[in-house]
């Protein structure tokens, strides 16, 4: 086996051509290797036996890069030894070939494609399924450890709370403690999903009961043009995870001391000549009084806000017929 270092290894996986061999070698703390392109666990000496089993992914849209940078500073510091390793951890660059092309997929959105039975030889059909198959490994190795799933994004639009956390839709339900330890890395709301939704944070809640979340964390930017300040906090409390914090869901619950989200209802896009009644550069979580109109179109007529205020949340006038073209969420009291 090749021992380069963690670095080395990782910065590999975005090379146009990537070596293919099998490569591990050691941290502080334990040692890593790396299965597929892009997909590293993290193994510990020694496990405290209240550290989460942990998976963060980044780039599983491509053109998203700060997360990639902020994973990147965690990864200097495990190999320099100033975080050592305490907790199993997965390591995951989504889409290593989209990243090298700087764009958000190369044939279909990845991120709604985590579905167990799924079929199909197109690039993010394999690539779902090789992370898949990475997770179902990574949790089964660790049967009655807290696991916990961070899938970091960066949105398009502007966003009234600029850096929120997506709790997918599934049984297990997020502890007030959690939203807090969320709270605490600098996330500014939380929104709870009301449906099903194939994506990689709502795979490992649904089929591994994990916590499982999608952070959103402020605007698309190319390499080298992001602010990590406002991420920072984030990578501070990733790293204390990695060296073996408990989850701390025994603390006691409590209030959540951020905005929490549900969804009220989806637009869907019913006709060719739907449109919303609002800019399209609107920011996500844009607040509508009871009755206002957003949208409309020729089979469903006007949409309209309900009894309570309401804001707007991904709005993409441009979905394919009878896909949701936006979400309409109230707060939680
Ligand atoms: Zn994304």
């Amino acid at each position: 086996m090749a021992s380069p270092s963690l670095i080395d290894a990782w910065l590999d996986t975005f090379a146009p051509r990537p070596s293919t061999a099998a490569i591990g070698g050691a941290l502080a703390g334990g040692a890593f290797v790396q299965h597929e392109r892009g997909i590293f666990e993290l193994r510990p000496t020694v496990v405290d036996q209240r550290a989460v089993a942990l998976v963060i992914s980044v780039g599983v849209h491509g053109d998203e890069t700060a997360p990639i940078e902020l994973l990147g500073e965690t990864l200097s510091r495990l190999e320099a030894g100033l975080v050592r390793l305490g907790a199993p951890t997965l390591l995951l660059l989504g889409s290593p070939e989209a990243v090298v092309r700087a764009t958000r997929y190369i044939d279909t959105n990845l991120n709604r494609l985590f579905e167990r039975g799924r079929e199909g030889m197109r690039p993010e059909q394999l690539r779902a399924r090789e992370l898949m198959t990475a997770v179902d490994r990574f949790f089964s190795a660790h049967q009655g450890r807290a696991r916990l799933h961070l899938d970091l994004h960066t949105a398009i639009r502007e966003s009234l709370h600029p850096r929120f956390a997506i709790e997918p839709f599934a049984a297990t339900s997020t502890p007030a403690a959690l939203w807090n330890a969320l709270h605490g890395a600098g996330l500014q709301a939380g929104l709870r999903q009301h449906a099903h939704s194939w994506t990689f944070s709502h795979y490992s809640r649904h089929y591994h009961e994990a916590q499982g979340f999608t952070l959103e964390l402020g605007r698309v930017a190319p390499f080298g043009a992001n602010d990590l300040a406002p991420l920072r906090p984030l990578g501070a409390a990733i790293e204390a995870w990695i060296e073996g914090a408990p989850l701390g869901l025994d603390a006691r619950d409590g209030e959540v001391a951020m905005p929490l989200y549900r969804v009220a209802r989806e637009i869907t896009r019913e006709a060719e000549d739907f449109r919303f009644a609002f800019a399209d550069d609107l920011a996500n979580f844009s607040e509508f009084p009871p009755g206002a109109l957003v949208g409309a179109d020729a089979v469903q007529g006007e949409v309209r806000v309900g009894d309570r205020p309401q804001r707007v949340v991904f709005p993409n006038p441009r979905v394919e017929l009878g896909a949701r073209a936006g979400l309409l969420v109230e707060r939680l009291d």
